[in-house]
């Protein structure tokens, strides 16, 4: 999977697995659980170890890990629309926040609080859900947190629509990346000027004529 990792969380980067995220032209990167795993080990949320366990107990029971995945793709479409809505300071849709509930819950159901020095966190045990676990606790950490009115979405062309948390020191990311959608805005407004520049030509020159054709029916000298 080439799918790129630019929302700067997790939890965006699982609703940016649809690309573009709008339109009729979408594509969606996750078609079955093995995706899911591979994905979320790319996205550094599963470790090897954890990503290898998830695959084999997937091997091992199908029927239980295609029915994991639909549960992980319907946690990605409430974490979209909930964040979605955050985007275009709407209220978040009641199931949608219902269903991170339920899944933030059964994450909860499944962690145990460890100690490693003087640290502590939550450990996710392994199962099928573990990635809409993972996904669960990281979308409530960010709709809890300050950085939440950091979060944006890209006004890209052709329907971009991914959404990112915008860390600049100044909140002026706009674009999801600049080598994209960026640089292909940046491309429109010079396309759009040069067309002005020469439509402006365009006209001067008719104009040029016009008045020569004038001045030579009236006989008068052309200024
Ligand atoms: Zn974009």
């Amino acid at each position: 999977m080439t799918l790129r990792l630019l929302a700067g969380h997790p939890a965006l980067d699982f609703v940016n697995t649809i690309d573009p995220r709008e339109g009729v032209h979408r594509v969606d990167h996750l078609r079955a659980y093995e995706d899911l795993v591979d994905w979320a080990e790319r996205a550094g949320i599963l470790g090897a170890a954890d990503a290898r366990q998830a695959a084999r107990e997937a091997t091992r029971d199908p029927v239980a890990a295609a029915r994991a995945f639909d549960r992980a793709v319907v946690l990605r479409e409430a974490t979209y629309a909930i964040f979605g809505a955050v985007t275009g300071r709407r209220p978040a849709p009641a199931d949608d926040v219902q269903e991170l509930h339920a899944a933030y819950r059964e994450a909860i159901d499944h962690a145990r609080l460890t100690q490693t020095g003087r640290r502590f966190r939550w450990r996710l045990s392994s199962g099928l859900d573990v990635v809409r676990w993972h996904i669960a606790r990281d979308a409530v950490a960010l709709v809890e947190s300050e950085m939440l009115g950091r979060v944006k979405r890209c006004p890209g062309s052709g329907d971009c629509g991914w959404l990112f948390l915008d860390s600049s020191k100044n909140a002026s990311r706009r674009w999801c990346s600049m080598e994209g959608c960026g640089n292909r805005a940046k491309l429109r407004r010079f396309l759009r000027r040069r067309k002005r520049r020469t439509d402006r030509r365009a006209v001067g020159s008719l104009q040029t004529r016009y008045l020569a054709a004038g001045s030579r029916a009236s006989g008068a000298h052309p200024r």
